[in-house]
């Protein structure tokens, strides 16, 4: 028995994407910058999924910038908007709460003489729009607070950030990674000037991304070299991982009506059995909107790392948190902004559902969760 519950780390490569990947590896194989009739083949693949992306997210196709992932959408977005700032606006404004691709983006421009504010989020994992607008001055040049954030699903006013940070002239950019394609995204009612996401995210392949840049706005590329990208990021497409990243963000459209609310089910079906089957349980995040996915638990008198082991040799795959700060042992940032004290932080385990995950498969992990919360805890009053 194998049941993934780790889509926010990386979500299986969907049938629609694994079929345009095959496809394009073997037949668009041309380099897009190439005149003749193979390389055209190739921009036109590119051109396709460029379209395809921008319908979800209701941009426009002139707007997206590829790129070679979540990661360097979000450094693209922050150090190119600081490079084109000018001098008097040497600010930057970043929720606390941001994935490491934000976060320490900012902090690197901040160590670098930039002055930067990270704004606080409450007990809920909302980031507090009122620091928000105490924190942007007419010195600020970027703003950028998330979408959805990664380890709790807690849906952020984005569009409120916005209207604050436009009210001071100031550049608002949402990283977008684990909304797209699971919930509706639309740069335009957002108001946003840049949004990042990334296609591992949402059934495309890993090391695929992409940065939707308002039309007029300029940025410095961080990469130098082709023209690729109308100059703002050379290099040679990875054409077929593009093509099957347009072809996932197809199929998410296609079923965004339907498919996160089936996935929303599914995750409360998981949460509320949970619950009122042990004790000692809480929600992270559980009183604000979150995406449909995401459940961030913890359990008390449990170590999450020790839960998410227990539940691998069960066939169940889970984790502590984001997938880049796992493995280094340290405690959420994320869970400690929200200002919980630190047994529930170690505690703290996340499962992210996907449209392949089954009402069996969820009845399964709760049967496995409950066994191995009640070992663990017996074990460790023995201890
Ligand atoms: N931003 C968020 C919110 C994420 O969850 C992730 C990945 O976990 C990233 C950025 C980085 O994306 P990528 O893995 O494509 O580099």
């Amino acid at each position: 028995m194998a049941i993934y519950l780790d889509y926010n780390a990386s979500a299986p490569l969907c049938d629609a994407a694994a079929d345009r990947l095959t496809r394009a590896l073997r037949e668009e194989f041309g380099n897009a910058s190439s005149i003749h009739r193979f390389g055209q083949r190739a921009k036109a693949a590119l051109d396709e999924a460029r379209d395809r992306i921008a319908h979800l997210i209701g941009g426009d196709p002139a707007e997206v910038v590829l790129t070679g992932g979540g990661t360097e959408s979000d450094n693209l977005a922050v150090r190119g908007s600081a490079a084109r700032a000018p001098d008097a606006r040497r600010h930057l404004v970043v929720s606390a709460i941001e994935h490491e691709a934000v976060l320490t983006t900012a902090r690197a421009l901040a160590r670098d003489g930039w002055s930067l504010t990270e704004v606080p989020c409450s007990s809920d994992g909302l980031v507090d729009v009122e620091s928000l607008a105490a924190a942007v001055t007419e010195k600020t040049a970027l703003v950028s607070v998330m979408l959805a954030n990664n380890e709790t699903g807690v849906v952020q006013p984005v569009a409120e950030c916005a209207r604050i940070a436009h009210a001071h002239g100031a550049w608002m950019h949402t990283d977008a990674v684990q909304a797209a394609g699971k919930m509706s995204v639309d740069v335009r009612a957002l108001d946003v000037d840049l949004l990042s996401l990334s296609a591992h995210k949402f059934g495309g392949p890993q090391g695929v991304g992409a940065l939707w840049i308002r039309k007029g706005l300029s940025l410095r590329a961080h990469t130098t070299g082709g023209r690729q990208e109308r100059g703002r990021r050379a290099g040679t497409e990875n054409v077929a991982g593009i093509a099957a990243a347009g072809a996932a963000a197809r199929d998410a459209r296609a079923h965004l009506e339907a498919a996160p609310r089936a996935v929303a089910t599914l995750r409360d079906r998981l949460e509320s059995t949970l619950l009122a089957t042990l004790p000692g349980l809480h929600v992270n995040g559980g009183a604000a909107a979150r995406v449909g996915n995401t459940a961030n638990i913890s359990f008390e008198g449990v170590e999450g790392e020790s839960l998410v082991i227990a539940l691998d040799l069960d066939g169940v795959a889970v984790s502590t948190g984001s997938a880049c700060s796992s493995g280094t042992l340290e405690p959420s940032h994320v869970l400690r902004a929200m200002g919980l004290p630190p047994h529930r932080v170690q505690s703290a385990v996340r499962f992210s559902l996907g449209p392949a995950t089954t009402t069996a498969e969820i009845d399964t992990v709760i049967d496995a969760v409950a066994r191995r919360v009640e070992k663990l805890r017996r074990l460790r009053s023995r201890g």
